[in-house]
């Protein structure tokens, strides 16, 4: 038996204990969806602080938060990160099982943290994005052209452009916007 066979067979994880012979299984595609889904990420991450784009905000939104492709991504992460520790680690000696739940636990936390980290600038990103209808005689911004409280000097702008003006945004639109999110889009507020 080689060295790699035995180091394969002392290895003891807190995710393989709870996830079985599935383990192998979904690490054997963790690797490639990491390989591919580190590059995309930063590259669209990046994009966000430099441009204010509506397809990088789409493609930002799919990769991002909670959607699937991130949370596919971010298990995916979790386990290949595992995995190459274990592997490390087990070279010299296997690592005692109830560090390695400590380790997991740890790495469920920051995976959690960076879901609602981007998630949190989606949100801000989608705002900066959008275009409102700033009253500035009122200090409002609106979401809808049409609104009843809209002013006659109001031009448009994007969320980038106003933030820190001290703008508030209009309370009708506010709610109007509520619906329209529920029933259709995620949430574009700051
Ligand atoms: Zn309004």
């Amino acid at each position: 038996m080689s060295d790699k066979d035995n180091i394969i067979e002392e290895r003891e994880s807190f995710f393989i204990r709870i996830t079985g012979d599935f383990y192998d299984f979904v690490s054997g595609f963790a690797i490639p969806i990491v390989l591919v889904g580190t590059p995309i990420f930063l590259v669209l991450l990046g994009l966000t602080f430099l441009c204010h784009w509506d397809i990088v905000c789409s493609l930002f939104s799919l990769v991002s938060g909670f959607s699937l492709l991130f949370l596919a991504y971010i298990i995916s992460l979790i386990l290949v990160i595992d995995r190459l520790l274990l592997y490390r680690v087990s070279k010299e000696r296997a690592p005692h099982y109830s560090l390695t739940v400590i380790w997991g636990i740890v790495l469920i936390g920051l995976g959690i943290t960076l879901c609602f980290v981007t998630n949190n600038h989606n949100k801000q990103y989608k705002f900066d994005c959008a275009e409102w209808y700033v009253d500035e005689e009122n200090h409002l911004y609106h979401w809808n052209k049409k609104c009843d409280k809209i002013g006659s000097t109001t031009h448009v702008a994007k969320g980038y452009e106003i933030r820190g003006q001290g703008l508030v945004f209009c309370d009708y639109c506010k709610d109007e916007l509520d619906d329209y999110e529920s029933s259709y889009k995620p949430i574009r507020r700051p």
